[in-house]
């Protein structure tokens, strides 16, 4: 078994004095990933990730809030329990095989370490569904036997179409690999931005528009007046529909696409 480290950024962690349980949750959505899984539960006001760690789709096994740390994923049940986010929405889907082998892993691994047995579905501690009618809870939580662990970092991949594939998975437009190659999957997980929008992503299509030659001031992550007007230039010089609008067309002539 390997996990992934993730290297979230934290605000203020307590830490557990025991371990007597763990608890077992789904992200309640199709394609969830961890920085989305964080920054989601930033803005709920919480230090970072509620969960220790997520078990995704694709069997890959991702730390989110270090292992020691006390969670946010059950109230009530956090001071003495490991909090694990299996990916899917699990109302309705039926969880892939390779997704069902590595949570089996991690509890049996989780269950050996801290000398537990314990494992509740997060609906036997709270008033929820969590984690779905179709969870394959019993297999899950009845993994045992000894599991040998491996862990690596995650794959940092610099460069300027890196950042934006990055932004966009972590605005949730996206779940693309971060690879620093732009194709068809970073196109369709590009947003339509026009005056008003604000964020990083605008502030990538301001910093490309200067680099580029076409002028938008300051790059302050602002859709205004001068990246309307450096956007319409730059549509202008490409042969584009001039609307200021950054839809599919101009982010694949930004892109380098087309
Ligand atoms: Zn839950």
């Amino acid at each position: 078994m390997n996990i992934i480290e993730t290297n979230l950024q934290f605000r203020s962690l307590s830490y557990r004095s025991r371990t007597n349980r763990l608890i077992l949750h789904h992200a309640d959505a199709s394609v969830y990933s961890p920085e989305q899984i964080h920054r989601l539960h930033l803005q709920n006001g919480w230090s970072g990730a509620g969960y220790h760690f997520e078990v995704r789709k694709d069997g890959s096994i991702y730390r989110l809030r270090p292992e020691g740390a006390v969670g946010a994923h059950a109230s009530g049940s956090n001071s003495d329990s490991i909090g694990i986010c299996f990916e899917g929405d699990y109302d309705v889907e039926i969880m892939p095989d390779v997704q069902k082998q590595a949570g089996k892993e991690l509890v049996a691994w989780l269950k050996g370490k801290y000398g537990v047995s314990k494992v509740q579905a997060h609906r036997d501690v709270c008033a929820t569904a969590c984690p779905g009618a179709k969870f394959p809870f019993a297999e899950i939580a009845g993994a045992s036997g000894s599991v040998s662990v491996t862990t690596s970092q995650p794959v940092q991949v610099s460069g300027e179409i890196a950042e934006l594939q990055n932004e966009c998975n972590v605005q949730g437009f996206s779940s693309q690999k971060v690879d620093n190659i732009p194709g068809p999957i970073t196109l369709a997980g590009c947003p339509m931005l026009k005056k008003g929008a604000q964020g990083n992503i605008t502030r990538w299509v301001q910093r490309k528009l200067n680099a580029l030659g076409f002028n938008c001031g300051s790059v302050d992550g602002v859709f205004g007046v001068k990246t309307k007007a450096a956007i319409m230039a730059f549509q202008r010089a490409m042969g584009l529909i001039v609307d200021g609008i950054v839809g599919p067309k101009t982010w694949s002539k930004l892109l380098g696409l087309s």
